[in-house]
């Protein structure tokens, strides 16, 4: 059995699509998906919690709740009451994704997206649940977002704040872990586990790829984040979560175990995680 730890469920707006794309992940062996609840911004993130309240049977799906650094110029107060109301739902098992995105042009700037995470973070501590970090640098951003961000390092900044806000015991999940061998490194150190996604499988992934050889098997996860980033053979075409078997094998592969023991060791550590998912 396989656990997606990331995917936008309420992407798929057709019922009846959202039910197949659900029956499929079973068929593959997803037996627990972890629904994000970032919506399209603050008004929608209660969308992956009605989802999980509203299915029944398999696979089991639990939520998060978060407002996106894209969006975090409307992380107002209302916004973050809202989201503290959600968050204290059993069925909502942590905060996310949150983070820095140094990426778009278009993104809020460095001290409201500061802000933002610290704010949420905070919800996350009153609540008792994990945060889901979301974190993309400016490295590979188009010249005008580089200008924007000048020299701001998302990565720095967030680990960072992680230092001064988040105890290395709360824990969290470097979601899409897209980051170096180092930025692994502190990440782990931070009290976070590493979630691969189809961005795993790519040509020219060999930095993650080392990260995923590199973590400890008690601190690594598989995910999809779909309907984005679908993995090889897949890649270009919408992603759902019975494609995190091709991730899942991949990150077998690399690190020389089954795919029945990579399958083991990521349930495991989801269940350890983010307990409230192992008392169904
Ligand atoms: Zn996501």
């Amino acid at each position: 059995m396989l656990i997606d730890s990331h995917a936008h469920l309420d992407a798929y707006e057709d019922p009846e699509d959202l039910k197949a794309v659900l029956a499929r992940a079973y068929d593959e062996g997803v037996r627990t998906i972890l629904a994000i609840g970032i919506g399209d911004g603050p008004e929608t993130m209660h969308q992956a919690l009605a989802i999980a309240k509203a299915h029944t049977g398999r696979p089991a799906i639990f939520a998060s709740v978060g407002i996106h650094p894209q969006e975090a110029h409307r992380a107002t107060p209302e916004a973050l009451a809202d989201m503290a109301r959600l968050a204290g739902d059993a069925q909502c098992v942590a905060i996310g994704e949150i983070g820095l995105d140094y990426y778009h042009v278009d993104n809020p700037d460095v001290a409201t997206q500061k802000a933002a995470f610290i704010a949420q973070m905070e919800v996350a501590k009153e609540v008792g649940k994990p945060i889901l970090i979301h974190c993309r640098t400016s490295e590979l951003a188009k010249v005008e977002a580089k200008e924007k961000f000048g020299t701001a390092d998302a990565w720095e900044d967030l680990l960072g704040l992680l230092a001064e806000y988040w105890p290395v015991g709360n824990g969290g999940v470097m979601h899409c872990f897209s980051g170096s061998m180092e930025q692994g490194r502190r990440s782990l150190e931070a009290g976070f586990y590493l979630s691969f996604a189809g961005n795993l499988t790519y040509p020219k992934s060999d930095g993650i790829r080392e990260a995923a050889v590199m973590a400890p098997e008690d601190r690594i996860l598989v995910e999809t984040d779909s309907p984005f980033l679908a993995p090889i053979p897949y890649r270009g075409q919408r992603n759902e979560p019975a494609m995190v078997t091709h991730t899942a094998g991949l990150l077998a592969g690399l690190r020389g175990i089954t795919g029945e023991a990579l399958a083991e060791a990521t349930t495991r550590n989801f269940g350890r995680l983010f307990p409230a998912t192992t008392t169904e």
